[in-house]
């Protein structure tokens, strides 16, 4: 069976075709400028030169109804006609409590989902276009829901709960959600499939660091505790987020500056991180570049960075009562030889052992650490969209 799977934001829209039988991907591509002048369709079947083209798409059904021509087209396409593409998974950001797992798309999926447009206004409403669109021009394909927020329903109370009055909790569902869910749950899979050991029997701690970035502490399959929260700026330090703030800065730093909270919630999102703090970039590798050339205030911003990661990698231990292995993944996390090796230095005491030999390697499943690391250190290049094909399959088909 062929699984489209869809990852729509709200000018933009990814996509992937797999054969799930050999779980090859057939295709992928990117829309653009949804709904604004210069709409384009990059589309690429594998194996062969990029497709672009460039017409106007008012909105995501259109958007959509492009990406099902390219599907379809003779030189460019996967499939015969859409009938060959047996369902479609849907990444979706925010499922609040209701979803601890992915779900076959039916009415009531959609209205629980539109309850949580409140819980990510940026986010949900794209998705739920993508899920319309999608219900419209191929109303008899299943469609499966796969929601960011999933994997980390399993974390207790005191994970969860903010020392907030209890009733924001109960009132506004204030409280920690967690996001990257089906990055955290495809590596920590594959670790323990690497290690030749059962979920159930490892404790790891995984840790995504792209441009947004996150850690999760996943104790026996399930997540204990992850490090965004009510909203992916808390925690780490990211590429524009601040991460983890005394709450009261926004306050004084406000009064200070004759801004409102909207305004800060700019500063917070898009004005911090490592490009808050070094005033050069938010791309690691710029920063990381210079830092080299002896700008210290990016050498400064860097360790900050590294200094947070190391930070939750030692509470998720104490959490834990140990670790088993340590997973990196995204952008930095898979690329970044420097910050994996900031990040783990120091730490032996701990059981952590980076191999600088095997560290020296970019984008592959692999093992870094010394033998002699009683926790192993594990590099994963993140998968969301197979996990997502998986699940989609998984629910359509009953296997
Ligand atoms: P992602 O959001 O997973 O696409 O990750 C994007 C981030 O990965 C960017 O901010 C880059 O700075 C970082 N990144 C990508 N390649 C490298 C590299 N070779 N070295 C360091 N950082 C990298």
């Amino acid at each position: 069976m062929k699984v489209l799977v869809i990852n729509c934001g709200s000018s933009s829209l990814k996509y992937q075709v797999l054969e799930m039988e050999t779980e090859e991907l057939l295709c992928k591509g990117l829309v653009e400028r949804i709904g604004i002048d210069g709409s384009v369709i990059k589309h690429e079947k594998i194996g062969m030169d990029k497709w672009v083209l460039e017409t106007p798409m008012k909105d995501h059904k259109d958007a959509i109804g492009h990406v099902l021509n390219a599907l379809t087209d003779p030189e460019h396409g996967v499939a015969k006609s859409m009938d060959e593409i047996g369902a479609v998974g849907h990444r979706v950001v925010h499922a609040g409590e209701k979803y601890a797992g992915s779900v076959l798309i039916t009415d009531d999926v959609i209205k629980a989902l539109e309850e949580c447009i409140d819980l990510a206004p940026l986010h949900n409403p794209a998705n739920l276009q993508g899920i319309a669109a999608c219900k419209a021009l191929m109303p008899n394909t299943p469609m499966v829901g796969v929601f960011d927020t999933a994997f980390h329903q399993t974390m207790p109370a005191e994970s969860y709960l903010y020392a907030l009055p209890y009733e924001y909790y109960t009132k506004y569902g204030v409280r920690r959600y967690g996001f990257h869910g089906t990055s955290h749950r495809y590596v920590s899979l594959k670790a323990a499939e690497m290690l030749g050991k059962k979920p159930e029997d490892l404790k790891i701690i995984t840790c995504h660091l792209g441009n947004g970035a996150s850690l999760a502490a996943v104790c026996g399959g399930k997540v204990f505790d992850t490090s965004m929260g009510f909203t992916p700026v808390a925690g780490l330090v990211m590429g524009t987020r601040c991460g983890d703030i005394d709450p009261a800065i926004l306050g004084y730093v406000a009064a200070k500056e004759g801004k409102d909270l909207a305004a800060m919630d700019k500063v917070i999102n898009k004005e911090s991180g490592v490009y808050g703090l070094s005033g050069v970039s938010s791309d690691f590798r710029d920063v990381e570049n210079a830092a080299n050339e002896g700008n210290e205030q990016a050498a400064t911003a860097l360790k900050v960075y590294a200094h947070r990661v190391k930070s939750y990698i030692g509470a998720y231990m104490a959490e834990m009562n140990g670790c088993d292995a340590i997973v990196f993944t995204a952008g930095l996390g898979e690329n970044g030889i420097t910050m994996r090796k900031a990040i783990c230095e120091n730490l032996e005491n701990l059981g952590i052992e980076l191999c600088d030999e095997r560290n020296n390697v970019r984008g592959k499943d692999t093992v870094i650490s010394k033998d002699s690391s009683k926790v192993k250190i594990l590099l994963i290049p993140t998968n969301e969209e197979l996990m997502i094909a998986k699940d989609t399959y998984e629910i359509v088909t009953g296997k």
